[in-house]
């Protein structure tokens, strides 16, 4: 199970899953065009992806 901390306060929210498929959403980093990266999570069966969840102001990141 994925668990994502904030770096800041120690909060943790735990996997998000596809509302679609219901399978968990894997993690990922992705390249903008202005060079920043964003934290995604994707449903690996082909559904789409969504934001990551925020805390203090920048994305939490999956353990
Ligand atoms: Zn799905
Ligand atoms: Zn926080």
């Amino acid at each position: 199970m994925t668990t994502y901390t904030c770096s800041d306060c120690s909060m943790e929210v735990t996997s998000v899953t596809c509302g679609k498929c219901d399978s968990e959403l894997e993690f990922k980093s992705i390249s903008k065009d202005d060079g920043s990266t964003v934290g995604v999570s994707e449903c690996t069966n082909g559904h789409g992806k969504i934001k990551s969840p925020m805390c203090c102001g920048h994305d939490m990141v999956a353990a």
